[in-house]
């Protein structure tokens, strides 16, 4: 499969086609030359455990495909916490011995008070930080992936208050990183960014460091309601079959590929089970989402936006 097939595949086909074709190239490109799987350390500092989660969830490849053929996953401190020193030598000698490794965040990075508010490991009596060990290991990585909304921009980890001084990993270590948002981040866009990267290096990003391939367009562009926004029918309470936009949705300022990717093994996703979008891929969230269930803006209000300048409070059922 060429780039651009694998680029066309990832932004119009459906979840299970999608999967198909990924793992079909994979399984191919591997059992070629099973040698370039490509090291991992994941590090998971300030967050739910929620991308690892979703990871595990990954159906095309499943996540055993992913161990098997497209990753080396050295070291990951949540799954590996049980081995303490044992993961933290196997750390060591990957960032030793490995040409180039793949460095996975997961989390916001804890900024105040040297990190301490984040310990992920420990050696002997020695407590690490997320921030210490994240700042030790990005000078040699070869790619710096952050996974869901924390890593990528703070996230709920990084919500008001914010105690912590918790931001993204980018902003952490002021350079660009590839930013996979989403609170989680789906399995597909994780496998498939990483799929990317090995058969064909970096992708293509938009302005917030996020793969176009999986947020190239709003979830409104492709939302299956949408005929009912464009004909100003909106729903007036959820379970309501029609579109969302004044229950709160921010679909149309939330860019990801949701509708036609959906979640729980392609089975459903917020606006097919009745609930408005929340704009989880975006910098802005959770704060600047809020309140969730009101309008992301007044339809009359904004220059450029679907419906800008047509009277406000379409028909109603
Ligand atoms: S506002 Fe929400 S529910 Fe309505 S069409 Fe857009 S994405 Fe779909």
């Amino acid at each position: 499969m060429t780039r651009e097939e694998f680029l066309a595949f990832s932004r119009s086909t459906s979840g299970q086609e999608y999967r198909e074709r990924v793992t079909g190239t994979l399984s191919e490109f591997y059992s070629a030359s099973p040698e370039r799987r490509m090291p991992v350390i994941w590090v998971e500092a300030g967050g739910c455990g929620g991308n690892t989660i979703s990871l595990l969830n990954a159906m095309g490849p499943n996540f055993q495909q992913v161990m098997e053929g497209l990753i080396d996953l050295r070291f990951h401190n949540t799954l590996m916490w049980p081995e303490d020193d044992a993961a933290l030598e196997e750390l060591d000698r990957t960032v030793r011995g490995s040409p180039g490794f793949i460095l996975m965040v997961e989390g916001a990075v804890s900024s105040r008070d040297q990190g301490r508010l984040c310990l992920v490991a420990a050696r002997e009596d020695r407590m690490i930080s997320g921030s210490a060990l994240i700042r030790r290991l990005a000078p040699r990585a070869s790619y710096i992936v952050a996974v869901g909304d924390c890593a990528c921009f703070g996230g709920p980890t990084a919500a008001r208050p914010n105690p912590s001084g918790s931001v993204g990993v980018g902003r952490f270590l002021r350079r660009k990183v590839i930013n996979v948002s989403g609170c989680p981040a789906h399995p597909d866009w994780m496998v498939g960014t990483l799929a990317h990267l090995l058969l064909f290096g970096e992708p293509e990003m938009d302005e917030h460091g996020r793969p176009t391939l999986f947020y190239g367009e709003t979830v409104h562009d492709r939302c299956t309601r949408r005929s009912f926004f464009d004909q100003r029918v909106f729903a007036r309470k959820l379970g309501d079959p029609e579109c969302m936009f004044e229950l709160g949705c921010k679909g149309p300022i939330t860019f990801a590929d949701c509708p036609v990717r959906q979640w729980n093994c392609y089975q459903n996703w917020p606006v097919k089970g009745n609930t408005p979008c929340i704009g989880c891929t975006e910098p802005t969230f959770p704060d600047g989402m809020e309140p969730f269930f009101k309008p992301p803006f007044e339809l009359e209000d904004r220059d450029g936006a679907p419906g800008a300048g047509r009277p406000r409070g379409g028909r109603r059922r």
